[in-house]
């Protein structure tokens, strides 16, 4: 260890400070108060919304519902009681569901009595003179802890588009995911503009269809949608999870995936085959066509075969071929998150909806009754934003914490985020970020993924705490080098070929970096290794102990 820093940790936390603050009480802020309460340490998370749930919370709009990797896969995953007790009913549950889901895992683990719910961490800075986080919270309090954790999510901070007269716009504005609690939005005999078609707009417009008296869809980038095919979920299946969940579990660690990986090329097989497999997938519906084959995201020719045959779909599926012309995707298929639908393409064909293209005829601007596009002039009475996230980093720029010597976060991040293991950043001592920017986040099972992390942080303190460690922070040669490692791993695929979320394409002035590591399954393998390994890569400063107390 590099002890070359100064201590200066002396100054006595007064009866009320935290051991660690969280923010967010999400997925993985509501497991962290969990998992850092059973550690022994004091914790309070912060959230500005009015309960548990995060994104969950937030995303109530119509039509919202879990895609991949669906039930009875997606929940909490470290305790059997839990998995054994909750009956899921479809394989795709919609949002109520999932949010009754985390509501119960709260009462179960008591979680509220340690969330302080409509209070948003407003500023973050950490202390030098006592080596505590000083939070500011919106209703005025300040918090110390010795660590904070960001849980503020990866799809949480919305992306409000600064589009000529938006502001102006009189009639109801909604984005789905700041959508109103109390669910009274009524579209019945309206006219309704949805701005964006990623997975919250391909929910929420055949919903909206159903009820308004006019939809205008403005899209700009024309997606890969495949059915999603929700049903009841196979008894079979649930109880096979619940007999078999330690092996399952074991298998999600170490591939990501809660079912057998395909081992195949698309390309060692005949057209025919090929065909029958990917009609099978298609009429089993969700992810399935893009698992048929090994290589659909790593070999371009693999790649195009897929995204032609999702394309004939897309055509044979619409009425009018000028319609079907313009909802034809033309990037690399799935390199933008892949999307399910359901009744998506269908709702093009129905007489109370038009598409406008604004990707050939731009919007010129918002009044307040009307969107002015290269098309014309169209009439609404509700604006509906579906127009995404700052994606993965979003929720920790938007806040700029400020580390040592006032070094603020997104002085850092200029050119990216710069982190060790997506969980630490150099300057910042004692902040770790679960599921951040570089760390494998959206591309591994989530619930997992922030369960090993938050398991890594609670272990690494209390050996902290036992050596008389004060602060941890990663050597400052440890983000270049594992920003290398993240970028080499994702130029084996074919994301970072597209403009994405996953590269935060999505936002103007935006750095653009690919800022998911790929290798879910690798990276888990590595964090166990490094706790192991006396922790490589970080330095610890403080108290009378030495380096070797950690090990
Ligand atoms: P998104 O995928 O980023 O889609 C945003 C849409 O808004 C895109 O069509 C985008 O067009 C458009 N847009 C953004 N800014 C615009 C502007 N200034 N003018 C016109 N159009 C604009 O966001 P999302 O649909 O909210 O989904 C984000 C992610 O959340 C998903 O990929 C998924 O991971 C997750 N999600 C999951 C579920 C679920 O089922 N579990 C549901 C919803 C969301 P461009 O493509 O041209 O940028």
């Amino acid at each position: 260890m590099n002890e070359t820093r100064q201590s200066i940790g002396s100054a006595p936390s007064s009866p009320d400070d935290l051991d660690v603050a969280v923010i967010g009480a999400g997925i993985s802020g509501m497991y962290a108060v969990h998992r850092f309460r059973r550690a022994g340490l004091t914790v309070r998370a912060f959230d500005e919304a009015g309960d548990v749930g995060g994104t969950w919370w937030w995303n109530c709009y119509p039509g919202a519902r879990v895609d991949s990797p669906g039930a009875p896969f997606y929940c909490y995953t470290f305790d059997r009681e839990l998995v054994n007790e909750w009956e899921w009913a479809e394989t795709q549950p919609d949002q109520p569901t999932i949010l009754a889901y985390l509501r119960n895992f709260a009462e179960k683990y008591d979680i509220r009595r340690d969330v302080q719910f409509e209070t948003r961490v407003e500023n973050a800075e950490f202390d030098e003179s006592t080596n505590e986080w000083v939070i500011e919270l919106s209703t005025g309090e300040r918090v110390r802890a010795r660590f904070l954790v960001s849980a503020a999510g990866t799809l949480s901070a919305a992306n409000l588009p600064n589009i000529p007269g938006i502001e102006d716009f009189a009639g109801p504005l909604h984005h789905t995911g700041r959508w109103p609690q109390d669910g009274c939005v009524d579209f019945t005999d309206k006219r309704v503009a949805v701005v964006g078609t990623g997975s919250s707009g391909v929910q929420v417009i055949p919903n909206i269809a159903k009820d308004a008296s006019q939809l205008y869809v403005l899209q700009r980038t024309p997606q890969f949608v495949l059915p999603a095919r929700n049903r009841p979920l196979d008894p079979a299946l649930a109880e096979r999870a619940r007999d078999e969940w330690p092996d399952m579990r074991d298998r999600l660690v170490k591939t990501g995936r809660a079912l057998p990986m395909a081992t195949k090329s698309a390309l060692d097989v005949s057209d025919e085959e090929r065909r029958a497999t990917y009609d099978a997938a298609w009429v089993q519906g969700g992810m399935a066509v893009r698992e048929c084959y090994r290589d659909h995201m790593t070999n371009l020719e693999a790649n195009e075969i897929l995204a032609g045959y999702v394309r004939d779909k897309i055509v044979e599926t619409i009425d009018a071929p000028t319609i079907a012309e313009k909802l034809l995707p033309t990037y690399i298929f799935g390199t933008k998150r892949l999307i399910l639908g359901t009744d998506y393409y269908e709702t093009y064909n129905r007489d109370n909806v038009r598409l406008l293209d604004i990707r050939s005829y731009p919007i010129d601007r918002f009044t307040p009754t009307s969107v002015q596009t290269g098309e014309g002039e169209f009439e609404i009475d509700l604006l509906i934003l579906a127009t995404g996230y700052d994606a993965i980093s979003g929720a920790l720029t938007r806040l700029d914490p400020v580390g040592r010597a006032g070094r603020h976060l997104t002085d850092n991040w200029a050119g990216g985020p710069r982190t060790y293991l997506g969980m630490a950043m150099t300057d910042f001592p004692n902040l770790f970020v679960v599921q951040g920017p570089q760390s494998p986040s959206v591309k591994y099972h989530y619930a997992l993924g922030s369960e090993l992390q938050v398991d890594w942080i609670a272990e690494c303190i209390l050996r902290m705490r036992a050596a008389g460690y004060e602060t941890i922070e990663p050597e400052p040669e440890t983000e270049s080098a594992w920003g290398a490692k993240v970028a080499d791993i994702a130029n084996v695929t074919l994301y970072p070929r597209t403009d994405s979320w996953y590269s935060g394409a999505n936002i103007p002035g935006k750095p653009r970096q690919f800022a998911v590591h790929l290798d879910g399954p690798g990276y888990h393998e590595e964090l166990k290794n490094i706790a192991k390994g006396d922790y490589t890569g970080f330095r610890f400063d403080r108290a009378k102990s030495t380096r070797q107390e950690i090990a």
